[in-house]
């Protein structure tokens, strides 16, 4: 309840209510929290009336947090980040592999030779030379720091691993080979909520606002149907790619019509257009990226690190007909050259205890299984006799540590432990490679070539970096390496800009924040429950937002206070987490817990 409410209140769109007064949801006086997944939340001084920032990101997800952060430890003062979903971490949050950075001290650990220079190369060679050399500079030599920066504060990167596209071990990866994008948000989220940096959630920018001269003056904002500004000095735009407009993705491809997408329901561009009503320029929207193994049903992505890590691609045929570890691209247009236009990709236990994102993959429903090739050939429907040969033949290389086939640089397991796993993919829309063009300050540039003054740009809005293909592990390299230096470029703006002014929007800190760490299956929308507890009625009303969970308010309840608070807390949380309505027991509590789950089940059943 506080959370939206006061977020509401600080906009001050909430008809009725006195700014600085906490508001309760609709009907019930003793609502308990919402456990949304915002770093923070906002509240306001009743004095204020205008809504005023120095520093106004827009966009909650790697690029954008990453830039606040930066700029508030760089000594700015009064940052605002908006944030259009219910929840932050837009497409970061799933992403899977990795940051890839050269020259670290991880790499040097593990006597990995690698250097800014090589992966330079590599770059610019995946991109087919169309990157912007300025922009895949600064990316380089600004990688190593950029791992030590998320470990700085509170993330986990420093396991070194193989991805495609890369000439030696070169992606950062957690210590427990788990996704990066869930432990990367949940540190950005947790820094953004130690610095007291507010987040408005549900609340979409619509137009930046900039004087006579194209100078930046502030941003146009909508939320919950009703309109307001904020004034401020500067803007980073961090609102991520437009893979899922498919308008969008037509329009400068048309050859994408009809395709799926691994993107969540906000990457639909918004950063371009509203920049582009300031004179920016644009470069590469036609490339677009398609991520070669993706689930074509639940659009699930395999992350690269099974491939990585030792999987590889057949066709219904049985046959590998691809270097798997090839760039995306090429990936992508093989497996589009098939049968169906799929691939089985398929690995065994030893792969599948290599990583731990595979669980995921599993707890999904969507890995199927055999004792012996031949099995597993049964149960994907696929040519027996040939998968058999197939990965015979492929051990065979692996020993001789040469694919004499497709070249495979690295073969990591002979694939020949039992059990054997297969998954069935295709490619779907992932990455929009083309946005506007930014010089290495993350500075915005215009028809003309010139910086727009107080506009800056980092993130999947960006073109130029990855050229006409990006490699994996790039992507977050880009959002940290470039939101940096955004944050860095706004504060300094500021600074020479007349000064820090103090916060009037401010946070207070945040408990309680979990984020979905697998994909829920559920259809958008607003659902609601009821079940009993110990007290009476329990009642809840639960968000759902690009298929998961993404919050639950308890809207009634009559529990004991004190052990209602933990349990909900607890409760909430697991079910963001598992997009499941089950929850570990919680001590003293287990009438409440249970009522609580059967309302949150009750909700979740009108969802399916
Ligand atoms: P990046 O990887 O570049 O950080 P993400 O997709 O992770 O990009 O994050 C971009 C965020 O920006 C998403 O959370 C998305 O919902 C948000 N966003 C997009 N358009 C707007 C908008 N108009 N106003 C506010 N937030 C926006």
């Amino acid at each position: 309840m506080k959370k939206i409410a006061a977020i509401l209140l600080t906009l001050g769109l909430l008809a009725g209510c006195t700014p600085g007064t906490t508001g309760t949801t609709a009907g019930s006086s003793s609502a308990g929290t919402t456990a949304t997944t915002e770093g923070t939340k906002a509240t306001t001084t009743a004095a204020e009336e205008k809504l005023k920032a120095d520093i106004v990101v827009i966009g909650a997800g790697g690029a954008g947090m990453t830039a606040a952060i930066q700029a508030v430890q760089n000594g700015a003062t009064n940052v605002v980040i908006l944030e259009k979903m219910p929840m932050t971490g837009g497409n970061t949050v799933r992403s899977t592999g990795g940051l890839n950075a050269s020259e670290t001290k991880y790499q040097k650990a593990e006597g990995i030779e690698d250097s800014n220079q090589l992966f330079f190369d590599d770059t610019m060679k995946g991109g087919k030379n169309l990157n912007n050399p300025d922009l895949v500079h600064t990316l380089v030599d600004n990688s190593a720091a950029a791992v030590d920066w998320v470990n700085e504060i509170g993330g986990d990167l420093s396991v070194v691993g193989m991805f495609g596209g890369a000439s030696v071990k070169r992606i950062h990866r957690p210590s427990d080979t788990g996704a990066v994008g869930p432990m990367l948000v949940k540190a950005l989220n947790a820094k953004v909520a130690e610095l007291k940096i507010p987040v408005l959630l549900e609340t979409e920018a619509k137009e930046i606002l900039a004087d006579k001269d194209g100078k930046v003056t502030g941003v146009k904002i909508k939320s919950k149907g009703k309109e307001n500004t904020i004034e401020c000095k500067t803007v980073v735009i961090a609102t991520g790619g437009f893979g899922a407009n498919s308008e969008m993705v037509v329009k400068y491809k048309p050859d994408f019509k009809g395709f799926g997408t691994t993107n969540h329901a906000g990457a639909t561009g918004d950063g371009i257009v509203m920049a582009e009503a300031l004179g920016a320029a644009t470069v590469d929207m036609d490339q677009i990226q398609n991520h070669p193994t993706v689930d074509p049903e639940t659009q699930t992505l395999y992350t690269e690190g099974v491939r990585g890590n030792g999987a590889i691609l057949v066709n219904k045929e049985g046959k590998r007909f691809v270097n798997e570890l090839d760039t995306r691209d090429v990936v992508s247009t093989a497996i589009l050259a098939q049968t169906d236009g799929k691939a089985y990709m398929v690995f065994d236990e030893d792969v599948r205890k290599s990583l731990k994102a595979i669980e995921s993959y599993f707890k999904q429903g969507l890995v199927k299984e055999g004792a012996t090739p031949e099995e597993l050939a049964k149960a994907i429907g696929i040519d027996a006799a040939a998968l058999t040969e197939t990965m015979k033949n492929y051990s065979g290389f692996q020993a001789a540590g040469k694919d004499t086939e497709f070249n495979r640089p690295q073969m990591e397991f002979p694939l020949s432990t039992p059990k054997f796993y297969a998954v069935v993919c295709s490619p779907a829309i992932h990455h929009t490679m083309g946005g506007l063009v930014i010089n290495n300050k993350a500075e915005v540039i215009n028809k003309e070539g010139k910086a727009i003054t107080g506009l800056f740009a980092a993130g999947e809005v960006t073109g130029g970096i990855h050229g006409a293909n990006r490699l994996g592990g790039n992507a977050v390299a880009d959002i940290i390496v470039f939101g940096r230096i955004a944050g860095t470029g706004a504060e300094a703006f500021v600074k020479a800009n007349g000064g820090n002014t103090p916060a009037t929007i401010k946070a207070e800190s945040n408990e309680g924040t979990a984020i979905p760490e697998v994909k829920g299956n559920y259809k958008d929308g607003t659902y609601t429950g009821k079940g009993t507890g110990k007290g009476g009625d329990i009642e809840v009303e639960i968000k759902v937002t690009d298929s998961s969970v993404t919050s639950i308010t308890v809207t009634k309840n009559s529990e004991t206070p004190e052990i209602f608070k933990t349990a909900e807390t607890k409760v909430i949380n697991q079910v963001i987490k598992t997009q499941k309505a089950e929850a570990d027991a919680v001590a003293g509590a287990t009438l409440s817990v249970d009522g609580l789950l059967k309302a949150i089940s009750e909700a979740l059943s009108k969802a399916k």
